[in-house]
């Protein structure tokens, strides 16, 4: 299995188009021992033919154009992109669906909460199905696995099953609609199987660690997890105000309760930070983050970032 790392900034990007923080500031005057990122997607194929998009960012447009496997090869219209698999209905995982509107065909594979979501509340969605070959809606089922297929119909190689990781809807989704929801589906982590029986975790979001999902991390032979925010009061420091990164569903890197030290007893996996804050202190490749993080056995996941499993 092919997996791509498109872009590997938290929502916002780094630098962030508002934000003069230390590392934004800095790496704009080029002073930064840091790169800059787009914001989280990650692509993976079986047989380097068919692919699959892990959400979808609002960069997704530039991060296609920046990767040769994933532009047009045959007919005028042609996208080596089979299908999109999409954890969580906040912004930056789907906004860059409305950039693959050009009525191309493509599976949506998704919770029935996250459809609900998407089609029947944000009619700009509707442009996904403007004629009926066009967007395949896919439900998929906590705990089950099923194959991802390739547009042919044909199955990928690729397995896959989902797991809750957290239960609040995105701000925007109403009270009453996030009511009527499974809250189980709201963010999801994903785990797939390779046809070489290589396995990824994709986790970009994750507001609590438990023994199961360490058991289950532990069968993993790449882990791609949630690395926002390096301390629980990050944004507080940096803007005077805010919330804290459990409030926003995500476990910080550091501290007794951290990803850091929760995660250290992992044997098996490769392990990779993603979706990082363009706030975070590790960014900076000079910092004592940065070498505390490397010392523990991690990397710091750049765009670009090719991995075979
Ligand atoms: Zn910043």
């Amino acid at each position: 299995m092919r997996i791509e790392i498109l872009g590997s900034a938290a929502g916002g990007g780094f630098p962030q188009w508002n934000c003069n923080c230390r590392n934004c500031r800095s790496l704009r005057e080029g002073t930064l021992a840091a790169k800059s990122r787009t914001q989280t997607q990650v692509a993976v194929s079986n047989d380097g033919r068919a692919w699959f998009l892990l959400n979808a960012s609002p960069d997704l447009r530039l991060q296609i154009e920046r990767t040769a496997a994933l532009q047009p090869r045959t007919a005028v219209r042609d996208s080596p992109i089979s299908g999109l698999l999409l954890t969580s209905a906040d912004l930056d995982q789907i906004a860059g669906l409305l950039s693959l509107r050009e009525l191309q065909p493509l599976r949506v594979y998704c919770t029935a909460s996250l459809r609900r979501i998407l089609q029947e509340d944000n009619s700009v969605f509707g442009m996904l199905n403007r004629v009926p070959q066009q967007i395949c809606w896919m439900d998929i089922k906590l705990g089950e696995r099923f194959p991802l297929l390739a547009m042919d119909g044909n199955e990928s190689g690729i397995c896959c099953e989902v797991f809750s990781l957290e239960k609040k809807y995105p701000v925007y989704v109403l009270p009453e609609r996030a009511a009527a929801l499974n809250p189980d589906e709201a963010s999801v982590g994903v785990m797939l199987t390779a046809s070489s029986g290589g396995r990824l975790a994709y986790l970009p979001a994750v507001s609590a660690i438990n023994k199961q999902l360490l058991h289950l991390l532990e069968t993993a032979d790449l882990v791609l997890f949630d690395g926002t925010f390096w301390s629980d009061d990050e944004l507080i420091q940096v803007q005077g105000s805010g919330a804290t990164a459990r409030e926003m569903g995500h476990v910080p890197i550091s501290g007794a309760e951290g990803s850091l030290r929760a995660l250290a007893g992992l044997q098996r996996p490769r392990k990779v930070y993603v979706h990082v804050n363009n706030t975070n202190p590790m960014l900076d490749e000079s910092s004592p983050e940065f070498c505390e993080v490397g010392a523990a056995g991690w990397e710091v996941a750049e765009d670009g970032w090719q991995f075979n499993l």
